[in-house]
């Protein structure tokens, strides 16, 4: 007798959820990211008790066309890519079309979508049952809900924090999406209260002052460099104004937040014997590259990537931060001014 079967679609779902989804944050960003890949420039988003009740992001983005809803939900199922070719060149933020699937194994999810003004379609798929698509009048571009997370994988509820934790967690990953989309405006909603709010003007250092706060925005340098591969530009806090942890470090390449070791220390290297020991400067670093340059398939998370050339790149970072810091102490009354 055979003993081998396949699993059912729900079944790999959710494992395939333990990897993408492990927790509230990790909805907040696929969502949202699928809100930046749909073109959408208001993003809001809000989260009941840390998003283990509720988790809502609605956007005015491209929308998804009446026939694809459902097929949106399917495990694989994704607009971004279509050939090996395209998924070494990779332009969007998601590709691997496993959000949606691995979301609705694991909650209670419902997604009304317009492509154009007045027709739009809902959707409602509960523990990876979709359900059937109804017409209803709809504004442009899509909202999804997200209720119950976990709610039938008991066993990953209990590997979520306190709410603190997990409220944290949502905070920080806005704070990263919006750094790495000046252009996007967003807001971010705790049990009614607002948490943050983005202008979306294009403006890095004023969506910096929206996260850091206007003082802090303000005291910091900002710099740029490039060469034949990669362009670098961003902000970086002066050798006096760091923190105990290296949380204040945002690194963006082609507008997704990664985060890479050797980048990192190429910064504080930039610094020299500025830092005191422990510290570590506030950044935000923008980095362009040809996709071809980097493969963003190492993790269904996709924050960690590889580089081509990371040593040239890391150096190119060094170089900037250096320079940029020494053009400062050359005119002391600049401190001053700030
Ligand atoms: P991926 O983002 O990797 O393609 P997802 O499971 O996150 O996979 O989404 C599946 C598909 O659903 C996307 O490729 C996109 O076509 C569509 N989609 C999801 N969210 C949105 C949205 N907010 N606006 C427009 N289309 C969306
Ligand atoms: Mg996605």
């Amino acid at each position: 007798m055979s003993k081998i079967h396949q699993l059912s679609e729900t079944l790999s779902n959710q494992i395939a959820a333990g990897e993408v989804v492990e927790r509230p944050a990790s909805v907040v960003k696929e969502l949202v990211e699928n809100s930046i890949d749909a073109g959408a420039t208001q993003v809001d988003v809000s989260v009941k008790d840390a998003g283990l009740a509720q988790i809502q992001v609605v956007d005015n983005g491209a929308g998804i066309e009446p026939d694809d809803v459902p097929v949106a939900f399917l495990r694989h199922a994704t607009s971004k890519i279509l050939t090996t070719r395209d998924l070494f060149n990779v332009h969007s933020l998601g590709f691997r079309g496993e959000a949606l699937a691995s979301i609705a194994a694991v909650a209670k999810v419902n997604l009304e979508t317009a492509t154009t003004a007045g027709v739009g379609t809902k959707i409602q798929v509960n523990g990876g049952e979709i359900g059937t698509p109804e017409t209803a009048a709809l504004r442009p571009g899509t909202q999804v809900q997200v209720d119950d997370l976990f709610y039938n994988t008991p066993a990953r509820l209990k590997y979520v924090k306190s709410q603190q934790t997990e409220l944290a967690k949502i905070v920080d990953i806005i704070n990263r999406l919006a750094l790495a989309n000046p252009q996007v405006a967003f807001t971010l909603r705790h049990n009614d209260n607002l948490m943050l709010k983005t202008a979306g003007h294009g403006d890095l250092q004023q969506t910096l002052a929206g996260i850091y706060g206007v003082t802090t925005a303000k005291s910091m340098l900002d710099f740029e460099s490039q060469d034949l591969d990669f362009k670098v530009h961003g902000f970086t806090s002066l050798p006096d104004t760091t923190r105990a942890s290296r949380n204040y470090l945002s690194f963006m390449i082609n507008g997704r937040y990664i985060k890479n070791l050797a980048l990192t220390k190429a910064l504080i290297a930039g610094y020299g014997s500025k830092l005191m020991v422990g510290r570590y400067p506030i950044a935000v670093i923008a980095i362009e590259m040809d996709p071809l340059l980097v493969d963003v398939n190492v993790h269904p998370t996709k924050q960690e990537v590889r580089l081509s050339k990371e040593d040239n790149l890391a150096q190119l970072l060094t170089q900037a931060v250096q320079e940029r810091l020494a053009s400062e102490n050359l005119i002391p009354e600049a401190l001053h001014n700030l």
